[in-house]
């Protein structure tokens, strides 16, 4: 193989060996669109061992590398648009996610500073402002595309730790943390995201800072709990950096009291970043965008458009309420964001984001927006919520089946009850129906835990399916259940 045709470049050569991989590309996923399978059901150790990097001195070729990543990756890959694939937040795509991932990987334009990608930069911005508008913000464009939820997270967290810190006159970027770390907490609800562990401890404050406040029948955070709970830290000496509140729990889909929570947090003067990673979605519902009422207090929000909004891995947004705060997190580099460009206003997106290069990734939500318009992309949306109370209306007509919490977003946690089996032994009953499904690759169903009871869960993200599917899929389960 020639150079000219291994760099994508306007030759002649490039542009045919470019037709000749997007054409042979289509072609395969079309065919694996059209497997009936949602999984062929290979074990770990099975691919484990029939995979392997095939590195050659002299290269496959385009055609070859192809060929091998159709045997190897596409036909035992999961398929997410599979009626019955509705283990986790994973969401099939939009068509039209997939002509701006064309113009994402071709184009190769990197958000970190506006000559190394000027529409793409104007596009984002434009972007942001409009998401503002959507929460309820004020105008500006304090806010960046981030890799997803557990980024935009990091981001909400670092600058309220660094705001408090601030306001006590000391700066983290400069100095580091403080000695008496142990007195700073941060509170969110037992159900939060495990990427507010993970990212506390990565900042340094370990698991130990994270303060979880009990959960009502609803899951959400209970105020009650939450106002004894900022008490007892007042008492011992020590401090609330945060309050991260949820919007949509990622097993119960719960979403958290925002208005009550900011307005309380705001009284004593703390941070509250909400993390609607999943609830976000309800920015675009006609039926359920009141469920997200004060969400515009929050000072800082996760918004994460490849779960419920339907775009290719990967796609988050982090925003930001008060644009003052980004200054917490200012590098000054003179090779992308220089004092000289910054004085001609031109934009350069690095000093908002944690990332350096950074992929165009806003580019599929613009697209899809514009595809879709707004009518189609409330019926999407909502489409799963509904189907989420039809199922569990379903599932509590069933005698087999016990359901374990009402459904609030998209999913329905439910488990399968057999005569004489205590919950333990319910439990390790559950677990064995969904490793069973996913090995015979029919179905992928999760298994999680709530409040203590190890449950199956449906996400019923995928707009395409109805009620029917579950209802063969419910079956299904059942027909599994026994055989085991
Ligand atoms: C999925 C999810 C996250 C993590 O988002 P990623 O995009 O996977 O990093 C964070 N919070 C909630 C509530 C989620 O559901």
């Amino acid at each position: 193989m020639s150079t000219t045709n291994t760099i994508l470049t306007g030759t002649p050569e490039s542009l045919q060996a470019y037709q000749e991989v997007m054409t042979q590309s289509q072609q395969a996923v079309a065919a694996w669109l059209q497997q009936p399978d949602m999984y062929q059901g290979k074990s770990v150790a099975e691919l484990r061992e029939r995979i392997a990097l095939h590195f050659t001195p002299e290269g496959l070729g385009n055609k070859q590398a192809i060929d091998r990543a159709v045997e190897y990756f596409l036909k035992d890959s999961l398929a997410v648009h599979h009626p019955q694939c509705v283990a986790h937040l994973h969401c099939p795509s939009l068509v039209i996610s997939q002509a701006a991932e064309v113009f994402i990987n071709a184009t190769n334009q990197s958000m970190d500073s506006w000559d190394q990608s000027p529409s793409a930069t104007i596009m984002e911005v434009k972007l942001v402002e409009w998401l503002r508008s959507q929460i309820g913000y004020p105008a500006g464009d304090a806010g960046v595309f981030t890799s997803g939820g557990t980024q935009s997270n990091m981001m909400g967290l670092m600058l309220a730790r660094d705001a408090f810190f601030a306001r006590r006159g000391h700066s983290i970027q400069q100095d580091g943390l403080p000695n008496n770390l142990r007195n700073y907490k941060v509170f969110c609800s037992e159900h939060a995201h495990f990427s507010v562990q993970k990212n506390m401890a990565l900042m340094g404050h370990g698991y130990q800072s994270v303060v979880q406040i009990k959960t009502d029948e609803y899951s959400r955070i209970d105020l009650n709990d939450l106002l004894e709970k900022l008490a007892t830290t007042k008492s011992q000496g020590e401090e609330v950096m945060a309050i991260v509140a949820t919007a949509g729990t990622t097993d119960a889909g719960a979403i958290d009291n925002l208005t009550a929570i900011t307005t309380l947090a705001h009284e004593q003067n703390i941070w509250v970043h909400v993390d609607a990673a999943w609830g976000g979605a309800l920015l675009l519902s006609e039926k359920y965008r009141h469920w997200l009422a004060g969400l515009e207090q929050a000072d800082s929000v996760t918004l994460d458009f490849h779960k419920q909004y339907f775009q290719t891995i990967s796609c988050g947004a982090f925003l930001l309420k008060d644009p003052k705060h980004y200054e917490l997190m200012r590098y000054q580099a003179a090779y992308l964001n220089s004092e000289f460009d910054e004085a001609q206003g031109v934009p350069n997106l690095v000093s908002k984001s944690l990332q350096t290069t950074r992929r165009f990734d806003a580019l599929k939500l613009w697209m899809g927006l514009e595809a879709l318009g707004q009518k189609q992309y409330a019926a999407i949306i909502d489409n799963g919520v509904s189907l989420a109370q039809d199922v569990a209306a379903y599932v509590e007509s069933m005698t087999e089946v016990e359901l374990v919490m009402k459904p609030q977003l998209a999913s329905v946690l439910f488990r399968v009850r057999r005569e004489g089996l205590d919950d333990q032994q319910t439990a390790l009953f559950n677990q064995k129906i969904g490793d069973a499904l996913l090995d015979s690759g029919r179905a992928n169903v999760g298994v999680t835990e709530h409040n203590g009871v190890t449950c199956l869960k449906l996400t019923l993200l995928n707009p395409t399916v109805t009620l029917d599917d579950i209802k063969t899929l419910l079956a299904l389960v059942l027909q599994t259940a026994e055989a085991l």
